[in-house]
């Protein structure tokens, strides 16, 4: 038989890593739908409910919420350049991966910007953070909600009054909390906020959710110079989006299809058991990592739901279980970045992939791969899982 082109060949795969996360098969279905016209009034009433879901999942009021044509890069880049002009002060706080991203985007967009670093695998801390602004102002203060480099999930408790005291405006990342965890923007005072659709929203990659509070929007208006990028512009997209109508690019139709089915799966099972889910599977999988003898790299009361990270043993080399992992069970999960690159495995369990069954598939698996190497589990993985089911 003449061999499947690659694509289909990787029909069978669980995706447990740090995203992209398994999709729905509705929202797969969407995606297939016949393509309009990007001014279809048809296509134009998908992007209103599109943004009003959004907005409920991001309990916003006011300001512009949009999905840009492009990753959760891109939206990071977008809430950069949008907000910044050149020589303005930023105060970025960095634990991983992410937030040295947003360091550097902040820094080729002309920002002076002040790090606060944490240990990988800490949350940042908000006196740490008050120190290094040492009573400066500051155009904004950006951080990571949930840092998929190391597994933390960041407080953001008190950084509006932070934020406010420094004369900023409060930008986070929540590629990978959104819809995993709880968040609410007008509640936790946030001003710009980007996302990504492969993550908890279980869609795949290509779109990426961002919010600006009325508060980011008239600082927008009152920049000096034009926004850096053209195609990342909120005031033409909002002119596409919200306003006019006017043709700025030619909007991804059907992934926008795939996004407005993924938020009607979200909003119909509720936010609020949608969270309690993603709690209940991430604390089954850490009983059962620990039952398996490994060690978890964060603190429990740290410790992101939708992605794990776990210290791989001394001995156990790094490639050959994802590997395996890979071509004997067709489970992905993730090696580690930085330095926890060849010593850390990320189990992602988001969006419609945390569930009972994944759970139970990459313990057993793991457990399977690891005994073979010599690896000795000091209790049954599988029984400790369940124990935090049957609580
Ligand atoms: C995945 C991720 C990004 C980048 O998103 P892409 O869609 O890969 O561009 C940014 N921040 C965090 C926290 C992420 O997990």
């Amino acid at each position: 038989m003449e061999q499947l082109p690659a694509p289909l060949r990787a029909h069978a795969r669980t995706l447990l890593g740090p995203g992209p996360s398994d999709v729905d098969p509705s929202v797969l279905r969407a995606i297939s739908l016949p393509t309009v016209g990007h001014l279809d009034p048809a296509f134009l009433q998908t992007m209103d409910e599109i943004r009003s879901m959004l907005e409920c999942l991001l309990g916003a009021r006011g300001g512009r919420t949009t999905a840009l044509s492009a990753t959760g890069s891109a939206g990071m880049e977008a809430c950069v350049v949008n907000l910044v002009e050149r020589g303005d002060r930023v105060l970025i706080g960095q634990s991983g991966v992410f937030g040295g991203r947003m360091a550097e985007v902040a820094r080729r967009a002309g920002a002076e910007v002040t790090l606060v670093e944490a240990e990988w695998g800490r949350p940042l801390e908000l006196e740490a953070l008050r120190r290094a602004a040492a009573g400066r102002q500051f155009r904004f203060i950006g951080l990571v909600h949930g840092e998929t480099s190391t597994g933390v999930l960041q407080p953001l408790a008190g950084l509006r009054e932070l934020a406010d005291e420094c004369g900023a405006l409060l930008l986070v990342d929540a590629v990978t909390s959104l819809a995993g965890h709880p968040l609410d923007v007008h509640a936790s005072g946030i001003d710009a906020l980007y996302s990504g659709t492969q993550k908890c929203l279980s869609c795949p990659p290509g779109l990426s959710p961002v919010h600006f509070s009325d508060r980011a929007i008239a600082r927008i208006g009152s920049r000096a110079s034009a926004v850096q990028s053209w195609y990342l512009d909120i005031n033409l997209i909002e002119a596409y989006w919200g306003g006019p109508r006017a043709y700025h690019h030619t909007a991804p139709i059907n992934m926008l299809f795939g996004l407005h089915e993924a938020l009607r799966l979200v909003l119909s099972e509720g936010l609020e058991p949608r969270f309690a889910r993603h709690e209940l599977n991430a604390h089954a999988l850490w009983s059962g990592l620990e039952a398996l003898g490994l060690e978890l790299r964060v603190a429990e009361e740290h410790r992101l739901n939708p992605l794990t990270t776990v210290s791989i043993p001394d001995g156990i080399d790094d490639a050959a279980v994802r590997g395996r992992l890979l071509s004997e069970f067709g489970i992905e999960i993730g090696g580690g970045l930085g330095p926890m690159k060849g010593n850390t495995w990320r189990i992602g369990l988001m969006g419609s992939g945390s569930s009972r069954r994944n759970v139970h598939l990459v313990l057993s698996a793991l457990a399977t791969v690891l005994a073979d190497m010599g690896h000795r589990a000091p209790e049954n993985p599988i029984a400790a899982a369940a124990s935090v089911y049957d609580a």
